[in-house]
């Protein structure tokens, strides 16, 4: 009988199928749990078990709570704390992070006192459940703006930052304090959600240590332990936090193709208390999120080309799979990019070819 803790995952979804498929050569077991629609039955957690999550926030069931519950669930108190924005861009503020200005909305507030303090474009953003750019809603000065019904403290506001680009980093906590990171990655964003990203363009390495102190900060003022994501604004030689994810972060799915140990690894190894070396990286690499598409075999004609497919029910706008590709040969991916394009829709053919650009840069 095998008697080494198992890590289980509350949340079975892609990032938890990830998180297993990495473990796996580690001869780490993962349970990945459905948390949306639990099972009746008592899990077979056993004292010596880890738990973690992939998610922030899940729904109160039985099987969250002998999950939430237990003494080995990792973070137990970040969630909560990171999933509501209010505490979290709280949190940047006691800690000095430069994070987009911001109000909480409240029955007192209205349209104009958010335009007089936060400028001309404000961006209100539901506390809590908000992801791919939902829960937003924005308020243009010229444009009528109304607080939605019932959005009153519920959400926040935030100034429009009018960025250059937006990054991220990604990095680990370990027990013993440590602080590893990857290299900041570019992302490229339609109508709110993640379409490309692009590991380390030359041109942001001089921020690289600026974002190590600021997520090293966070993850030391909150005592956390694993893989952690930053995504920021930058604006010229300064990053603001736009926010946190207490997890692997799908701006770093390109760690599966360009890195020695993936973001999923590295979440296993720290909570699994393993051995983590320097974090190397073999190849800049690049990720396509494959989004409300169909699968389509002859994506996987594409020389250098990684398909991750979650298979789940197809639906507009849903996250339903990734390609990496490794760009060390250029011409080779930037030829795998255009073929991608003739097989996807015409609103990938704007973010690929920002792509190509930022391969050739
Ligand atoms: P989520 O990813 O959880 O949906 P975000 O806060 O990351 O929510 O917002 C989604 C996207 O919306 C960002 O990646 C960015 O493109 C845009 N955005 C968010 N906040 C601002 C802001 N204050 N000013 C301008 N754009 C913003
Ligand atoms: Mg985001």
């Amino acid at each position: 009988m095998n008697n080494k803790p198992k890590l289980w995952v509350l949340g079975n979804g892609q990032l938890g199928a990830m998180l297993k498929q990495a473990a796996n050569p580690l001869a780490v077991d993962v349970e990945a749990v459905d948390i949306v629609n639990p099972s009746n039955e008592q899990l077979p957690i056993k004292p010596t078990d880890i738990i973690t999550a992939e998610r922030e926030m899940w729904p109160i069931s039985e099987t969250s709570k002998q999950l939430s519950e237990h003494p080995n669930f990792i973070n137990r108190d970040i969630f909560a704390l990171l999933a509501d924005r209010y505490p979290q861009k709280s949190m940047l503020d006691r800690l000095n992070i430069a994070t987009a200005p911001w109000q909480l909305v409240t029955d007192e507030t209205n349209e104009s006192g958010l335009h007089s303090a936060l400028g001309d474009n404000v961006l209100l953003k539901r506390r809590t459940g908000g992801y791919d750019g939902k829960g937003q809603h924005w308020l243009r000065i010229n444009d009528n703006p109304q607080i939605p019904d019932e959005w009153n403290n519920e959400c926040i506001a935030e100034q429009g930052i009018p960025f250059d680009e937006e990054v991220s980093l990604v990095g680990v906590r370990l027990k013993n304090g440590r602080c590893v990171f990857y290299p900041l990655t570019l992302n490229h964003h339609q109508n709110g959600i993640l379409m490309m990203s692009i590991s380390s363009p030359p041109r942001l390495e001089h921020l690289q240590s600026k974002a190590e102190a600021m997520l090293s900060t966070i993850m030391n003022d909150l005592d956390y332990v694993g893989v952690m994501a930053m995504e920021c604004f930058r604006v010229g030689d300064k990053l603001l936090v736009n926010e946190l994810a207490p997890r692997v972060h799908n701006s770093g799915h390109w760690t599966q193709a360009g890195c020695a140990i993936s973001q999923f690894e590295l979440h296993v190894r720290a909570m699994m208390e393993l051995p983590v070396p320097e974090l190397k990286v073999n190849f800049q690499s690049a990720m396509v999120n494959l989004i409300g598409v169909d699968y389509d075999e002859h994506w996987l004609e594409l020389p250098n080309a990684e398909l991750y497919w979650y298979r789940k029910e197809v639906r507009s706008g849903r996250k339903v799979g990734h390609i990496n590709l490794s760009v060390q040969d250029k011409d080779l991916s930037i030829g795998s990019l255009n073929k991608l394009k003739t097989m996807l829709p015409e609103h990938y053919q704007a973010p690929i070819d920002w792509l190509i650009t930022e391969i050739n840069a």
